[in-house]
């Protein structure tokens, strides 16, 4: 565990004393404090539109450069549905109504060396409202549409967008 975070110090007393415990913990030695790397919980949004399925390009490390579904981290105190619609809205402008579960899938995200396993919950939604101008926000270098047919499998980022993805366009095309 201590590989993934690279932390040397105890976040409770701050001494130099921790070790690995069990796969996803680190342990005090001075002060007896375990910290567990708990799995993160994330959500994204396959928004539905007339031509297809919205994919963000990142503006941002990780996977910079690449294809994603608007999401992000669930806050404090918030729920999974409030995020997805926090985060849609701050990083395409636009309100959505969900309109299925999709499911969850793990993932890993990695910032500045430090691995943060996650687990990305997946909702299909669609825009509220009839006319839609979608603005993007700073984390979003561009988006575009994409057919389900046609989706960009090859220049996603993250495998956990891989595999609701697969499944969604799976869905979709069964009767
Ligand atoms: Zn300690």
């Amino acid at each position: 565990m201590i590989a993934f975070t690279r932390f040397v110090y105890c976040p409770r007393c701050g001494k130099k004393a921790i070790e690995v415990h069990q796969k996803n913990a680190m342990r005090c030695t001075a002060c007896g404090y375990v910290y567990f790397h708990n799995t993160c919980a994330a959500v994204a949004g396959i928004v539905e539109t007339a031509g297809g399925v919205i994919l963000t390009v990142r503006a941002r490390e990780p996977m910079a450069g690449t294809y994603d579904l608007p999401g992000g981290f669930i806050d404090y105190n918030e729920s999974a549905e409030d995020a997805l619609r926090r985060e849609i809205d701050e990083e395409l402008g636009i309100d959505v109504a969900m309109t299925s579960y999709l499911g969850s899938f793990p993932n890993r995200y990695v910032y500045r060396d430090v691995v943060y396993f996650t687990n990305d919950i997946f909702f299909v939604c669609r825009p509220v409202g009839e006319s839609i101008t979608i603005t993007g926000g700073d984390e979003v270098r561009h988006w575009e549409v994409f057919p389900a047919a046609a989706l960009p499998f090859d220049k996603l980022g993250f495998a956990s967008n891989r595999k609701a993805l697969d499944r969604y366009r799976r869905l979709r095309a069964s009767p």
